[in-house]
């Protein structure tokens, strides 16, 4: 069988961990861990309730929550409609205003469209060229009947990080607006704590920690506004008291009804193994973080060097303010597409989001950045994780400075003003036809 190529698309999936490969199949193969974690009649379901249990403490102190705030879902799309639908629901008749971001994940912007067909009003911040919206843009967008404002750890295609809480502290001195973050990039690449960055609700995805697919979560806060009363069930949707800082607790609607499960949240009878092995790849994740995010750092910078070499290349997003795993580069004279397929033998890696790769247009994440169509179109994202080795970003360099030159050379390309989308281009030029 011929090699395969190698991964380089962390930020689409990470492979599962061997480790919570094993602690899975533990769970599916046992003799009592099978039960129906639901079954409080007898030993089986209290075996996989306990596994449930300790399962749910690792997610919690993996990212600073409470055990009791973490409601199982089946990735970070649920939690994210979760979020957002329950939100809408619960609050509708104190206001109907959402704030988020162009550059959010579809799994945020396809909800909050939906709300816009119901009725809703939507502000949808533009990011600074660099990815970030920062607290005053925020402060400027938020209404009185603003209820939620969604955004993003970390971005998925460019990988830079929100101050999460400047922006918490925005939200806490607008009364009851409440704010969600998409965290899903973000666990394992940079530290990630829910109560200390004073957010609300937080979804989560097992698959970008090496963990499985098909489950994550989302945090619900438990402790409202700074100063205020936690731990209030069922309450009513009036809040707080807006400009004096300290807010209710968040409230839901659930989406999904059925058994009660998760507190009412979520109800379904819970994925055992994938909840095991989804705490296991936390924990990890949390463990190997300060040892990876060195290593990652001089592997990206390591890539970003050999790229430069090549010319005519241009990184994406504000470099001091991303995690070092991502790395988006806009190829002059080359269409993103067209390197894909001739590098895809030898390195898998990406034009951006795997959830939107089926659309073929420009990134609608680059182009929020004002990129231009044609840089938007040249662009790759590379991904980089925990079982990247040198030899791998070696080899991506190699392939990278045949074909892009190659390509440049069909296309007849030739650069002197080392121009992407507006923007002065580092490295050298290189020799046209
Ligand atoms: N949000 C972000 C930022 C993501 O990168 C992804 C995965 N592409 C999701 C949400 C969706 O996560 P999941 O695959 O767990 O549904």
């Amino acid at each position: 069988m011929s090699e395969l190529p190698v991964y380089l698309d962390y930020a689409a999936t990470t492979p599962v961990d061997p480790r919570v490969a094993a602690r899975m199949a533990q769970v599916l193969s046992s003799d009592a861990e099978f039960g129906n974690a639901a079954s409080s009649t007898h030993h089986y379901g209290d075996v996989a309730a306990a596994s449930i249990e300790s399962a749910r403490a690792q997610v919690a102190a993996a990212v600073g929550a409470q055990a009791d705030e973490v409601i199982f879902t089946s990735g970070a799309t649920e939690a994210n409609n979760l979020a957002i639908f329950g939100v809408a629901r619960y609050y509708q008749d104190r206001g109907r205003h959402i704030v988020t971001s162009r550059t959010e994940h579809k799994s945020v912007l396809d909800p909050c469209a939906e709300l816009e067909r119901r009725g809703w009003k939507v502000t949808y911040l533009v990011p600074a060229h660099g990815g970030i919206v920062d607290a005053a843009q925020l402060a400027a967008a938020l209404r009185p009947d603003t209820v939620l404002v969604s955004l993003m750890q970390v971005n998925n295609e460019i990988g830079v990080m929100h101050d999460l809480p400047a922006l918490a502290e925005v939200c806490a001195q607008h009364g009851d607006t409440y704010l969600h973050v998409d965290a899903a990039q973000a666990v394992g690449k940079c530290s990630v704590n829910f109560a200390a960055a004073g957010v609300d609700l937080m979804s989560l995805s097992a698959h970008k920690a090496y963990g499985p697919k098909g489950v994550g979560a989302l945090l619900v806060s438990k402790r409202g506004g700074r100063g205020a009363p936690s731990g209030v069930v069922g309450g009513s949707a009036s809040g707080g008291a807006p400009g004096t800082g300290r807010k209710a607790p968040v409230h839901l609607s659930p989406l999904q009804l059925g058994g009660g499960q998760e507190h009412g949240m979520r109800s379904g009878t819970l994925a055992t193994h994938q909840i095991a092995g989804f705490g296991l790849a936390f924990e990890l994740a949390n463990e190997t973080l300060a040892t990876e995010l060195c290593r990652i750092t001089d592997l990206r910078d390591r890539l970003w060097r050999g790229l430069q070499a090549i010319g005519g290349v241009l990184r994406n997003g504000d470099a001091q303010r991303a995690v070092p795993h991502l790395l988006n580069v806009s190829f002059e004279g080359v269409e993103g597409e067209s390197l894909l397929a001739a590098v895809s033998t030898r390195i898998a890696v990406s034009t951006g989001s795997a959830c939107t790769s089926a659309t073929q247009e420009p990134s609608y994440v680059l182009r929020a950045l004002g990129r231009s169509e044609r840089a938007s179109e040249s662009s790759l994202r590379f991904g980089l994780g925990r079982f990247t080795a040198v030899r791998d970003v070696d080899t991506a360099i190699s392939v990278l400075s045949q074909e892009v030159p190659r390509l440049r050379r069909i296309a007849g390309h030739r650069y002197a003003g080392h121009r992407v989308g507006g923007h002065r281009v580092a490295g050298p030029g290189i020799a046209g036809a």
